[in-house]
């Protein structure tokens, strides 16, 4: 943490050149259970990671915004926006398949959407926005919630808003959903803001509530590994869209509002009425939903051995319901669980990215070994693999 507010420090001043006013951070996320249940207005069960982008700001005696992230070359400013263009911009880049703006539509989304909901930007300055982060791209850890959170917890502060956290976060999807134009829940954010040691973040997506919940992993003697493949997706266009839409459809021809609103129970009475296809991504959601609430329970009995069965039980749900898996995933998830993990399953969005393995500390060696060896068997490039700590979520670090 120390290295990287130095390097904060220290890049803000080689592209602005003069000292921020700041530092702010904001955390990754490892989704422990409840995968494409948040736009089904279901449950999630996420918990913010120890690998965090940070943000150099200062403020500006103009009302122009300038980004820089460590992303690009020494000298380069990536984004000049004046606040009153924000508007126009969001115009220019919404309904587009990916943003120009590429990175900065993140922060610059953020930006608008703290004026949209309400924090009158008319008064507001300018300000400079270096970012610098430790939080892997496209590996499923929310890079992107973390950029905005950061973002969000700054602006906050520098222009006097007084937001809540819950409000930060939607800010976030904002500019995830209506800037870069990827259709996000309020998941990662939430997670990404209201996060705590040793704890995971259980979010009811219908009605906004969050609750800690403590995840005891320490006292248990496990840890979660993450295991990168390397493959790499893209939320702006294709699979993710589908899985959404399909979802939707589902909902519309069984009348309810959303998926939430089915039990297990419900699903014979669905099958008749839906296509195959659509029959298996009902159920993923509706099982999955239920299997979130299963490992909240699980975890208030401090039974990991249940929490780890109900992460089995998802990944299959993701690779044969929901059909979001890949190859590479599959076999981490494979090779976790005979080497020693109590539970394994993909995270994040899906088709790339990571999976994670509840392993008991002794394991760690041998689960890491083990993977890294099938990938090479398999040909699939050298997969990362490395413990995460449930950690606190967005503050001001200096
Ligand atoms: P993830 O699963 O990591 O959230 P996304 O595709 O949703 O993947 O978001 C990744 C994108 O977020 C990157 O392509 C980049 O545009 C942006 N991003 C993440 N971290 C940074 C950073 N430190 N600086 C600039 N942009 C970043
Ligand atoms: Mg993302």
């Amino acid at each position: 943490m120390t290295d990287l507010r130095d390097d904060a420090r220290r890049a803000f001043r080689a592209r602005f050149g003069h000292p921020p006013q700041g530092i702010w951070s904001a955390p990754g996320r490892v989704n422990l259970i409840g995968e494409h249940t948040d736009y089904n207005e279901g449950f999630v069960l996420p918990f913010a990671i120890d690998l965090r982008t940070l943000v150099a700001a200062a403020p500006r005696q103009d009302r122009v915004l300038r980004m820089a992230s460590t992303f690009d070359d020494e000298d380069t400013v990536y984004l000049e926006v004046p606040l009153d263009a924000l508007d126009e911009l969001q115009e220019l880049v919404a309904g587009g398949e990916a943003s120009p703006l590429e990175w900065a539509a993140y922060p610059a989304g953020v930006a608008w959407a703290l004026g949209r909901l309400g924090a009158g930007l008319d008064a507001a300055t300018g300000v400079d926005l270096m970012f610098v982060s430790s939080v892997p791209v496209g590996a499923g850890l929310s890079s992107s919630a973390a950029l905005e959170c950061a973002t969000a917890l700054a602006l906050d502060e520098l222009w006097g808003l007084g937001f809540v956290r819950p409000e930060l976060a939607q800010a976030g999807r904002m500019a995830e959903n209506d800037f870069v134009g990827a259709p996000t829940g309020v998941m990662d954010q939430t997670a990404s803001l209201l996060g705590a040691a040793d704890a995971a973040v259980l979010l009811d997506c219908r009605s906004l509530e969050t609750e800690l919940v403590p995840l005891g992993l320490g006292d248990a003697g496990l840890e979660v590994l993450v295991i990168d493949t390397g493959v790499r997706h893209d939320h702006a266009s294709g699979g993710y869209g589908e899985r959404r839409a399909s979802c939707e459809k589902a909902a519309v021809l069984l009348g309810v509002p959303a998926l939430r609103d089915l039990g297990v129970t419900d699903l014979n009475r669905a099958e008749d009425k839906l296509s195959t296809e659509t029959f298996h991504r009902l159920r993923h959601v509706v099982t999955e939903n239920q299997r979130v609430l299963d490992a909240v329970d699980a975890l208030r009995e401090n039974d990991h051995a249940a929490l780890g069965a109900l992460l089995d039980a998802s990944h299959a749900s993701m690779r044969d319901d929901f059909e979001i898996s890949t190859p590479e995933l599959d076999l981490a998830v494979e090779v976790a669980r005979e080497n020693g993990a109590l539970g394994a399953r993909m995270t994040g969005g899906g088709f790339g990215g990571a999976a994670i393995a509840l392993v008991p500390g002794d394991d760690v060696s041998r689960v890491t070994s083990a993977v890294d060896a099938a990938f090479a068997e398999h040909g699939y490039g050298a997969p990362e693999v490395f413990p995460v700590v449930p950690s606190p979520g967005a503050a001001r670090d200096a």
